[in-house]
């Protein structure tokens, strides 16, 4: 295999990082640009062999990790960050490449993103602590003692930020990391490898496996030296990693997929609920967060929908590295068949396309949105992952809130109202891990992330993701009993 391939004039090395090393794969995958289609080189393979290598390199390395300072963690840390902020122009022509999405939103929010993720985890973990208390005149001490080598799986909708929101805290917490990003994007994370190495990270602190989740997941997530597992992505591969690292009890922290609601009452701001409603097709619609199931005041229906396909029809397609394109290509032919597949199934149950509802010429699909669904339809019930949004009415609060929480999702919830009142109740009410009022996608990396029922298990973010990467433990000492010591 070819080892390194230039990707937009930069130079990305397609193996495996493990141990400090890049190994090559006897096998090797076509990664293919989402923009024209064309095959932008082919990746290391990785299997069971690659899995065990990593995860030994990262047990190897897990000692020395755990017991080097918290200020020392924290200063490499902020080390790579200074390397993502130097490449972000790199990172984000090649992830744009890579997956499709905006050039412009890569350069401007998400790669500082990225770096934003380790400088936060590193001030966190400084600040880290419970104040001891008393029981009895014994002291009760609060620590997090790093775990072991982790398995952080993760998507292709937004690489290289979800990859580093779980290695950030993971090192940072002391654990070892073995990252498997996804096939449909794998870029970015070999990047992020050659940013660690230069920042100072010592070699099998992180380690990054390359392959298809069939292919090299089980190995990863089934292995009896792995002590926490982190998945972001879909409902049906959350239960595989389940399943398989039930044979261990692995701890698991799962991100999944939505059916995210955005209701939008009569007294709301209309010209900011259509904002919100708009800010959906974001990314393509391949955002797990995404409010897709429109609930709106049968009062304001009309006019919304008026106002929203009238700003919707005006969003334009095209390539994503050109700074006028609002939405670029959708990942993959595959993806493009399942987001049709759904949209033609709702048609012919009777849906009825206020906009869109079609495939356009090359990867991309029309911004959809289709009215006259039924509750328990497929296509208010299941996650579409691409620009198609529904449109549903309700009569009273009630309604809204029961339409709101019936689907087996409760990742995000966003709420339009002008009642302060109503909101309070309507929010209370809402099953979701985030909630939003008059807004959307306002995310503080020290608030608890993740979803309820099928949308995910625990929760990360702030103290939530030490509480998970960790052994927390409480060491309780008695006052006397001392030797020797006044
Ligand atoms: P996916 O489940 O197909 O793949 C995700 C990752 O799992 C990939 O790296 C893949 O290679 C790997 N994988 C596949 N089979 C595996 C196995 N048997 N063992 C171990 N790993 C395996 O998901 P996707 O299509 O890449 O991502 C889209 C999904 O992710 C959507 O459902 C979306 O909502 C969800 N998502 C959730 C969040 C969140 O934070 N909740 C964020 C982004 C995306």
């Amino acid at each position: 295999m070819t080892e390194k391939i230039t990707v937009a004039g930069v130079r990305v090395d397609t193996r495996h990082w493990i141990g400090g090393e890049r190994v090559a794969s006897t096998e090797t995958f076509t990664d293919v640009s989402p923009i024209d289609g064309s095959a932008i080189g082919e990746i290391a393979r990785g299997g069971p062999a690659e899995a065990g290598r990593a995860v030994a390199a990262a047990k190897a390395a897990f000692p020395a990790w755990a017991a080097t300072s918290r200020a020392e963690r924290a200063r490499i840390l902020h080390g790579i960050a200074d390397g993502v902020e130097t490449r972000i122009e790199e990172l984000a022509i090649v992830e744009t490449t890579d997956n499709g999405a905006l050039l412009r939103s890569h350069r401007r929010g998400v790669m500082p993103r990225v770096a934003h993720n380790f400088r936060f985890f590193a001030d966190w973990l400084l600040k880290l602590e419970h104040e001891d208390f008393e029981t009895r005149g014994h002291t009760n001490h609060v620590s997090w003692d790093p775990a072991g080598p982790s398995v952080l799986i993760t998507p292709w909708n937004a690489p290289l930020m979800l990859a580093t929101w779980k290695v950030a805290p993971a090192l940072a917490a002391g654990n070892t990391v073995i990252l498997k990003p996804a096939e449909w994007s794998p870029l970015t994370a070999s990047l992020l490898a050659d940013i660690a190495a230069e920042a100072g990270l010592p070699a099998g602190v992180l380690n990054i496996v390359q392959g298809y989740g069939s292919e090299i997941g089980d190995a990863l997530t089934s292995h009896p030296d792995v002590r926490r597992i982190s998945f972001t992505g879909s409902v049906p591969t959350a239960k595989r990693i389940a399943a398989s690292a039930a044979a261990n009890l692995t701890p698991l922290s799962l991100e999944l997929g939505g059916k995210s609601p955005l209701l939008v009452f009569a007294d709301a701001d209309l010209d900011l609920a259509v904002d919100l409603a708009v800010e959906q097709y974001d990314n393509a619609g391949q955002v797990c967060l995404a409010a897709t199931r429109f609930l709106v005041e049968e009062s304001i229906a009309e006019e919304l929908t008026r106002r929203f396909v009238d700003k919707a029809i005006r969003l334009r397609q095209g390539d994503p590295r050109d700074e006028a394109t609002d939405i670029g290509p959708n990942i993959h032919p595959r993806q493009l068949e399942k987001i049709d597949g759904f949209v033609q199934r709702a048609i012919e149950a009777g849906a009825r396309a206020v906009v869109g509802g079609h495939r356009k010429d090359g990867q991309f699909y029309a911004p959809t949105l289709l009215a006259d669904v039924a509750q328990d339809s497929e296509i208010v019930q299941e996650e579409v992952f691409g620009p198609v949004l529904t449109l549903q009415t309700f009569a009273t609060e009630e309604e809204a809130v029961r339409l709101a929480n019936d689907t087996r999702f409760g990742l995000a919830a966003t709420v339009a109202t002008g009642d302060p009142e109503r909101a309070e109740r309507v929010t209370a009410r809402l099953v979701a891990g985030t909630v939003w009022v008059n807004c959307f996608f306002v995310r503080d990396l020290q608030a608890p992330f993740g979803g309820s029922r099928h949308s995910g298990v625990g929760r990360e973010g702030g103290t939530w993701s030490f509480d998970f990467y960790c052994d927390v433990k409480n060491t309780v000492t008695a006052p006397n009993g001392w030797k020797n010591h006044g």
